[in-house]
């Protein structure tokens, strides 16, 4: 079984972003700046955003973010936006996700200039991508492909099942690994809460990609021999013996599931890293697409 390492893949990326920065600089160009707003934040939320922006400075980025208080109005928020969006400053920036259950997010996705939506979430990248033009990839999505192009899978004639059909994860995955390209080509099959026989699905599956939001939720049962399985999931689940009190498992039972696959990602270390460096290569791309 390989392990694939998100850790290891994502330092990969982000040496490789900071070496085209520093030729940047060198060129007197601008150095990309990303910006990220927080509204409230528990803290997950909290921790996401930390190492989003932590990772700016590892690439040479700069960065700000952007902490509102959790009982800010909607109202206040959009004009927040609409600061960040007239700002040349920012190259591109991202609404940390939940938001306040007061603060409509559909709304708010709207808000976003497409030309800085680096996240990948405003409906005309999310058509864009349906078309295969150039354009922000949803950062997740995007970092999983970019998982399995750096450990050689073959996606092309796979069978390819996604669990789970969330716009920002599932729905989107299910799109790039069907599209014309390399990763792509797979035949998909999205799954979700109402379909029926998921488990004899998903053993079908040569690429099994798990965004279900449920701890442990893919058992052994339901992967085939030899299957790639991606996990997506994240979940902090009480854990006295470490010094945080918490600890971190995936949708996936790994324990089982990785006896039995070619190729498993893990958690932590598997698709979080990954969808860090994602938004690093999206934020480089803002400036290049500038
Ligand atoms: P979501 O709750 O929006 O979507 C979950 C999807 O799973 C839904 O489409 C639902 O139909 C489906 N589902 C729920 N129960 C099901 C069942 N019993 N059978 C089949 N399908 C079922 O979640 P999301 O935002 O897509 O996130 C999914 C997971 O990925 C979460 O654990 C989240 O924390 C994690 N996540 C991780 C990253 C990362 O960077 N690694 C990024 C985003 C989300």
């Amino acid at each position: 079984m390989v392990l694939l390492d998100g850790k290891k893949t994502a330092q990969d990326i982000q040496l490789e972003i900071a070496e085209k920065v520093k030729c940047l600089k060198a060129d007197g160009k601008k150095t990309p700046h990303l910006a990220a707003i927080l509204v409230g934040g528990d803290g997950a939320s909290l921790t996401y955003v930390n190492a989003k922006v932590k990772a700016c400075e590892k690439v040479g980025f700069e960065s700000t973010l952007v902490h509102i208080d959790a009982t800010t109005s909607e109202e206040d928020l959009l004009n927040k936006i609409d600061e960040l969006n007239n700002d040349d400053a920012i190259d591109g920036f991202i609404v940390q996700l939940p938001l306040p259950k007061h603060i409509d997010e559909a709304k708010v996705t709207l808000a976003v200039s497409p030309r800085k939506d680096v996240d990948g979430f405003h409906p005309e990248n999310i058509g864009k991508m349906c078309l295969n033009l150039p354009t922000f990839l949803p950062a997740t999505p995007n970092g999983v492909l970019e998982m399995l192009k750096r450990y050689n899978i073959e996606t092309s004639g796979k069978h390819c099942v996604v669990i789970g059909r969330s716009h920002i994860v599932g729905s989107p995955m299910s799109i790039l690994m069907a599209r014309n390209g390399n990763p792509g080509n797979a035949t998909v099959t999205l799954t979700h809460s109402r379909t029926s026989n998921l488990k004899e699905i998903c053993a079908t599956a040569d690429i099994l990609i798990a965004a279900v939001g449920r701890p442990l939720f893919v058992t052994a049962d339901m992967v085939k021999e030899g299957a790639v399985v991606v996990d997506v999931g994240i979940h902090r689940v009480e854990d006295s013996s470490k010094k945080s009190g918490f600890k971190l498992i995936g949708d996936v039972d790994f324990a089982n599931v990785s006896e039995k696959c070619s190729h498993i990602s893990p958690v932590p270390g598997g698709v979080g890293p990954m969808t860090i460096a994602s938004l690093m290569m999206n934020t480089l791309s803002a400036i290049e697409l500038k």
